[in-house]
């Protein structure tokens, strides 16, 4: 078998037929490594992540990201092809993003930038086997660009940089007694009353950042205590999730957090991506798009981008309401769209 590049819709269809579970990606990065280089693309590859080059001395370098892997599939493999659209596993999620980017590489003649494309694998499982991650670490000279568009699903939208999210934990400490002798005792469960009522009372920033509104959350996600039903507990704890916007560094959102429940320990953290629209590359994109971008709620990849100091954006095909669902699909209509809109760009 191997891919045809030059249809994004049937190219589509020929990705989602060949399974790629994450951590078993090797057989699709087998089948575009080499089509990237039938078309002629300068191939780098470490395990299964690809990145493919174009080298025509332009000015400046667009790079288009998207992942092989999928989240498991539920007998929705191979593709179906009902009311003008695609249905199966990765379809949104997100083969027609790397269909798309994988077409362009091939098919666009004359680009007005240089070209990168990456695939990578293990985005759908724990951030330690992310293989972004991992070129980003091991080969950064691979990933230098002057915009990153990633292409997860959008539906179609611009959506700037991305949130930070923050975890963290508060303990409390008591003093263990008999519940019928409860003055004897401190009850840790008690000592989260007042965080908690700090956040039931807490009013979310929402900050606009060119042009995007990054609305915040600061939330209990979990809360454990209780020793027996005549134990008056002496531990107790309460994890906090923040959700924050760019503007703040992880540092300043714990800072903030503290200020809010009080001491807390972080559980973990991933700083957010500016938007930086108004850096050239990715003003040109979102002037070629005639779309106003909007936030993207939610940490996505672009933040490992945005480390490696360049503006970096999300746009796709995909529909991510759809992501991980068995009845996931892609409207045809978005794959084509996104595939010109793109090649309007690369040639403008
Ligand atoms: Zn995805």
């Amino acid at each position: 078998m191997r891919l045809d590049l030059t249809d994004p819709v049937a190219l589509t269809r020929q990705l989602v037929d060949v399974p790629s579970v994450s951590g078993d990606e090797a057989v699709i990065a087998d089948l575009v490594e080499a089509a990237l280089r039938e078309a002629g693309l300068a191939v780098e590859r470490d395990g299964n992540c690809l990145v493919a080059r174009t080298d025509l001395g332009r000015a400046e370098r667009v790079l288009l990201a998207g992942h092989l892997d999928t989240v498991p599939i539920a007998g929705n493999v191979p593709s179906q092809l009902a009311g003008g659209r695609i249905h199966g596993c990765g379809t949104s999620d997100m083969k027609s993003g790397l269909a798309v980017l994988l077409h362009l590489a091939a098919t666009v003649v004359e680009p007005s930038c240089d070209l990168t494309v990456v695939a990578y694998d293990c985005e759908e499982v724990d951030a330690a086997r992310n293989g972004l991650a991992r070129i980003a670490r091991e080969h950064r000279d691979w990933l230098e660009a002057d915009l990153a568009i990633l292409m997860e699903g959008t539906d179609g939208a611009v959506e700037g940089g991305c949130q930070g999210t923050l975890r963290v934990r508060l303990d409390a400490r008591g003093r263990r007694a008999h519940s019928a002798r409860s003055w004897l005792g401190d009850d840790a469960i008690h000592h989260l009353a007042a965080p908690l009522a700090a956040l039931a009372a807490y009013e979310p920033r929402s900050v606009t950042i060119d042009g995007c509104t990054y609305r915040e959350g600061l939330n209990a996600v979990a809360i454990d205590g209780g020793v027996a039903g005549n134990v008056i507990p002496d531990e107790a704890s309460l994890t906090v999730n923040f959700r924050f916007a760019p503007d703040r560094t992880v540092e300043e959102a714990y800072a903030h957090v503290v200020e809010v429940v009080g001491p807390c320990v972080v559980v973990d953290s991933a700083a957010g991506a500016l938007p930086r629209l108004d850096e050239p590359a990715a003003a040109a994109f979102v002037a070629v798009t005639g779309t106003a971008p909007v936030a993207k709620y939610g940490w996505t990849d672009v933040a490992r981008f945005a480390a490696l100091g360049m503006p970096a954006l999300n746009f796709g095909p995909g529909d991510p309401n759809l992501a991980h669902t068995r009845e996931e699909s892609v409207e045809i209509a978005k794959i084509t769209a996104s595939a010109d809109l793109l090649r309007a760009y690369l040639t403008r």
